[in-house]
């Protein structure tokens, strides 16, 4: 065995593992349960916990966790021994089929955004068999739902796991009508592709907006940026090789397909992409990926940026969601097909996914906003704020011969019929590579590119999967009980293609021109999170999710308050990170200097009577202007930050945050960086921006 087979999923209790591990009956029966999602059997569940507890114990594992998703956007766990007491003093380790399924953490330190009453402040969390436990650091980690004892959701994966349920519900009533009578179960496919940065450790800890923030709050450009375009797939540097090969061991220790890695655009940025799996699978993936790509820098003397704009000045960071849907049989249904009927059903998908996209914009939109991805989107190398999707010119003209029903060049002038004739084959290559676009087909896949690099994908993939599940619920709707499929089947791509076409865009979205022609379309333009955030709790979205059961009302309104409110705390943070650093770090600097220079001209001036110092007076004169402009915006700064917290209602707050705080930001950063470039580097006092991102 190679080295990599024998390391690759060492420490998580797989499928295989399971057949190994458990009794015959027991197998069969958890097996049952996860593909139907079937209620566990208390004695089953004692079954697998002896096994999985012995199967850790083998591999030096002492305790246990229910590792969950709350609303924070990183991952919880609360570490039990196995160890347990006997009677005669001594000590056995122990982990019951209860201590499996569920576990009782204190809920309120998490955020509910006031769904937990503080009578109520226990939460549970709930074994998900659908993703398998593993260990980490010496823990078997349990995937777990996390709940109030309401049972309204407080976590990221009881969502997606009900969407999850809803696409397969309206997908498979879809298939029957294409007559797919093996078809049992249809899941949702995604492979999530993570960008990051990598600097040194000794210069991240000299930088409070780093250490604080995650970004910098100041820094002027080196004189070589990215503009060379040097960097992208160039050659990886030792140093940061070593780490990627030691990050690959331990995510494949984990069970974690990471495939391939390489340089990103920006100097020190670097990419990782998995192998797609199931979405609920892919989305503990990557919450382990983040986790552990920060680990693995520090044993590498490195800090993992994970934030989605921690330069100003050079691109950000995104996470690609690659996303589709597959049947049980091992069909991808958004791969063009080579039998008519094959090509209807396509055409039928895709169309379901151009609908969702047009009509759940908004909630898409909102599935990528944050404060960190709103520094990006819409900035070099992100897309724009506004969504809109690239099927390629050729899948375009095809979709607009099926809607006029004309000819169509590729396909011999042929009037195009749906579940009549063969779509004409086209390359895949070039369905790609309109780097420009929000949410671009692939080939046989959906590239989702405006999720932040921070953000769990499990939020756009709520989205994804629940507008598409209600597009399909409405196809089969229609469809259901007609007498001539095919001619039903025509009118309805017809009528779908015609009102959802402004949605389709192949041009650059880069480009200023877009922003008007989507805007002439009646294309949704939410440039910042506190503009997005107020069609979380539009009716049309609380009617979308609370009639597929993704989230009740409640849970709807919460989120949006949990949103807002991390929104205020992400912006306060920055506003007071950078009132404090003007005033403990960068002004005593620039006094400093000052001072230096005038002792100079004053020691000249007494030694050399004529002497003019024109270049030293001009340059004290250059900075002592930049000095005061930065000072009284540092004060206003830090009056509005202050004003922002007096203000009680959220959405307010964080328009106010958008509104006075972050244009003050910009003003005391713009004087800063000027000061930065004319200051003598021994007075600086922090590492700029070459040696965060060149000395790697
Ligand atoms: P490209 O680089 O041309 O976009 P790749 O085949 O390299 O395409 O895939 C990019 C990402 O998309 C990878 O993470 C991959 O696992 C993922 N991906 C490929 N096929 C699918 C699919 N059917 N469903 C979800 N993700 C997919
Ligand atoms: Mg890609």
């Amino acid at each position: 065995m190679s080295r990599v087979n024998e390391m690759f999923g060492s420490m998580v209790f797989n499928d295989a593992t399971m057949r190994e591990k458990l009794p015959k009956e027991t197998y069969k029966a958890l097996k049952k349960t996860i593909q139907n999602g079937k209620v566990l059997d208390p004695a089953i569940a004692s079954s697998v916990a002896s096994a999985m507890k012995d199967w850790a114990l083998e591999r030096g594992a002492t305790h246990y966790t229910h590792w969950f998703q709350p609303m924070t956007g990183v991952t919880a766990e609360k570490h039990d021994g196995f160890i347990a007491p006997t009677d005669d003093g001594g000590a056995i380790m122990e982990f019951s089929g209860k201590e499996l399924i569920k576990g009782e953490p204190d809920a309120s330190s998490f955020p509910s955004g006031g769904l937990r009453a503080t009578f109520e402040a226990r939460g549970y969390t709930a074994w998900d068999p659908t993703s398998y436990a593993f260990i980490k650091d010496g823990t078997l980690c349990i995937p777990t739902a996390f709940c109030s004892y309401g049972g309204e959701a407080l976590d990221k994966k009881t969502p997606l796991l009900r969407s999850i349920e809803a696409i397969n519900k309206q997908a498979m009533r879809v298939l029957k009508l294409f007559g797919n009578e093996d078809v049992k179960n249809v899941v949702t496919t995604v492979g999530a592709e993570q960008e990051y940065f990598l600097v040194d450790r000794k210069y991240f800890d000299q930088r409070n907006d780093l250490i604080y923030c995650g970004r910098t709050l100041f820094g002027a450009m080196p004189p070589k940026g990215q503009e060379l375009d040097d960097h992208y797939f160039g050659s990886i540097k030792t140093r940061v090789k070593a780490y990627m090969r030691d990050l690959d061991d331990e995510l494949w220790k984990l069970g974690i397909l990471a495939k391939t890695e390489h340089n990103e655009a920006a100097p020190a940025q670097h990419e990782l992409a998995p192998i797609y799996t199931s979405t609920n699978i892919a989305t503990d993936h990557n919450q382990l990926t983040m986790e552990i790509m920060k680990r693995v820098a520090e044993r590498h003397g490195m800090v993992c940026l994970l934030h989605e704009k921690p330069f100003e000045g050079i691109n950000g960071s995104g996470k690609h969601n690659n996303w589709s849907i597959s049947t049980d049989t091992g069909v991808n249904l958004l791969e063009p097909g080579k039998l008519p009927h094959e090509n209807a059903q396509f055409i039928t998908f895709l169309c379901a996914v151009i609908k969702a996209v047009d009509d759940y914009q908004d909630m898409l939109r909102i599935s990528a906003a944050s404060a960190g991805n709103d520094h990006r989107l819409g900035a070099n190398e992100a897309p724009p704020a506004i969504i809109s999707m690239f099927l390629g010119d050729e899948l375009t003209e095809i979709l607009e011969a099926i809607e006029g029903g004309v000819d169509y060049e590729g396909a011999d002038k042929r009037e195009l019929e749906i579940g009549v004739h063969v779509l004409p084959h086209f390359p895949q290559d070039t369905t790609d590579r309109n780097r420009t676009s929000p949410f671009a087909f692939t080939g046989n896949k959906f590239e989702f590119r405006m999720v932040g690099s921070s953000m769990s994908i499990s939020g756009p993939n709520i989205v994804l999967n629940t507008a598409i599940a209600e597009s399909l619920k409405k196809f089969a709707d229609e469809l259901e009980g007609k007498e001539n499929f095919t001619a039903a089947l025509n009118k309805l791509i017809k009528r779908t293609i015609r009102e959802h076409k402004r949605i389709i865009f192949n041009g650059n979205g880069y480009d200023d021109a877009w922003v008007k022609e989507a805007e002439k379309r009646g294309l949704q333009n939410l440039r910042t999170t506190p503009d997005a955030l107020p069609e979380f709790i539009n009716p049309k979205n609380i009617k979308l999710f609370t009639e597929h059961k993704v989230f009740t009302e409640a849970e709807m309104h919460s989120r949006y308050e949990i949103h807002l409110e991390n929104y205020c705390k992400v912006m306060g943070i920055e506003a007071n990170t950078m009132v404090s650093m003007a005033k403990k770090y960068i002004f005593p600097s620039v006094t400093a200097y000052i001072k230096d220079l005038s002792n100079t001209v004053n020691e000249l001036k007494s030694a050399v009577p004529n002497a003019n110092c024109k270049a030293e007076t001009e340059l004290i004169v250059t900075l002592s202007k930049l000095l005061n402009a930065m000072f009284e915006d540092n004060n206003k700064l830090e009056e509005f930050s202050l004003a922002a917290t007096k203000i009680s209602e959220l959405q307010e707050r964080a328009n106010y945050y958008r509104d006075n705080v972050i244009p003050y930001m910009a003003k005391v950063r713009a004087s800063a960086d000027e000061l930065e470039l004319i200051t003598a580097k021994k007075y600086w006092p922090m590492p700029t921006y070459g040696d965060l991102i060149y000395k790697v």
